[in-house]
């Protein structure tokens, strides 16, 4: 079993820690890595049929336990809002 999983809930993909909430169960409500309740419906059970967008806090948490420097951390964060680097909107 992989310590955390993807599962789509409330309109977001979020990831779960596997140890506290698997399996994950219809109308069971689960914690996130973002630190929200949420409950996962029959139409978020579905394999291949998750078109909700990415819960970015998520990703973000995931990559951080995963080990990525603070230097790809950032670029995720880039990402995440859009930007490339060379952006002049860009924070630095
Ligand atoms: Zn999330």
């Amino acid at each position: 079993m992989q310590p955390y999983l993807w599962q789509q809930a409330e309109k977001f993909r979020h990831v779960y820690d596997t140890a506290a909430w698997y399996p994950i169960r219809i109308d069971s409500p689960f914690e996130t890595l973002c630190g929200r309740t949420v409950t996962a419906t029959a139409r978020d059970m579905v394999t291949g049929l998750w078109f909700d967008p990415t819960c970015f806090e998520c990703e973000l948490k995931l990559a951080t336990l995963a080990g990525w420097s603070s230097e790809c951390l950032e670029r995720l964060r880039h990402v995440q809002r859009g930007r490339k680097d060379g952006d002049p909107t860009v924070e630095r």
